[in-house]
């Protein structure tokens, strides 16, 4: 991993009025950095502000409070001429490959249509570019002109890899990119995607409620829950030694590929629900279902920390002043 700082996130917070007096507090004050080229997994349960976070980011949404900088400028601040490279340099690849190409659009449309935005490949360059993204994604230029139904969802998946490719971004957004795939096609999508990310130095912000998966392609991972991030680390430590009660649930949920392993060995259930982000608990948001709360849990909500070098926890466990330890 390399240290030169990519994306700057500090206190972001994105609220939504949804109601007389009602605040759904999707983001609410997350800080964290992306670095050149690696990739940095977003992980937690639906619902939790992940994909929030992502529109935030690439400016979808405004932000309610807090910064994010991309390459050192303050992305709400960035106009003109420098948010047209902004938009070029930033994309998304979206979650529902069914939903996120034009039906009306065949192929080379699609993949076209960022090209022709950012007038690139002008001329006979645009088809010759278009052939070669299909033969990067795995395809073949002979899909150029059909139409995204003809396609798996694995396919219309590589499809958006290469309509994100095309305008030579530095910095891919990949919102569950693989949840609505087949469990046979996750795997691929995947690899192509770390492949490329060799190939063309990218830099991937990995959004996905699968831990499994996450920590296959991520260098770091911060997990979320109720619009807080609640634990960030290496993927390597994360597996390894995880801090936060909720990371070690998620853990635990993942299945051993040794199936006499996987008979015996004990999960931790979670009990009851998500909380509402419209009316969070008190202290630290996830004490409703922590099989460890104490009496602080209710009272305050816990700071967030490095507990060690380069490892973030939020949780009274960890605390100095905590009566846990
Ligand atoms: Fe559990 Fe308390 Fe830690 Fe929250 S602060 S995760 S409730 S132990």
């Amino acid at each position: 991993m390399t240290a030169e700082k990519l994306l700057e996130v500090k206190n972001l917070k994105k609220h939504f009025h949804v109601g007389k007096n009602q605040v759904l507090k999707a983001v609410d004050d997350i800080s964290f950095d992306i670095y050149k080229g690696e990739t940095f997994g977003l992980v937690g349960e639906s619902g939790c502000g992940k994909s929030t976070t992502g529109r935030t980011i690439i400016n979808l949404y405004n932000s309610s409070e807090g910064h994010v900088q991309f390459n050192g400028q303050e992305v709400a601040h960035i106009r003109g001429r420098k948010r047209k490279d902004f938009n070029q340099k930033v994309q998304m690849i979206f979650q529902d490959p069914y939903a996120s190409l034009n039906p009306r659009m065949n192929v080379a449309m699609c993949i076209g249509e960022g090209m022709d935005i950012h007038k690139l490949y002008p001329g006979k360059k645009r088809e010759k570019r278009i052939h070669e993204l299909l033969e990067t994604v795995g395809l073949q230029k002979e899909h150029a002109s059909r139409y995204p139904h003809e396609f798996s969802g694995g396919q219309r998946q590589r499809i958006g890899i290469a309509r994100s490719l095309a305008v030579n971004p530095e910095f891919i957004i990949a919102d569950e990119p693989i949840s609505a795939l087949d469990v046979s096609v996750q795997a691929q999508v995947v690899n192509l995607m770390k492949n490329l990310q060799k190939e063309h130095n990218l830099t991937y912000l990995f959004i996905a409620h699968d831990l499994a998966m996450v920590k296959h392609i991520s260098d770091r991972i911060g997990v979320m829950y109720l619009g807080n991030l609640v634990e960030m680390t290496t993927s390597e430590d994360l597996y390894r030694e995880p801090l936060h009660p909720y990371t070690n649930i998620l853990l635990s949920a993942i299945p051993v590929p040794d199936p006499s392993i996987e008979q015996t060995r004990d999960r931790i259930i979670v009990k009851g629900e998500v909380p509402s982000p419209v009316n969070p608990p008190s202290g630290c948001v996830f004490r409703t279902r922590c099989p460890e709360a104490m009496d602080i849990c209710s009272q305050m909500k816990p700071v967030w920390q490095e507990a060690k070098p380069g490892h973030f926890v939020a949780c009274h466990l960890y605390e100095e002043t905590s009566h846990a330890r």
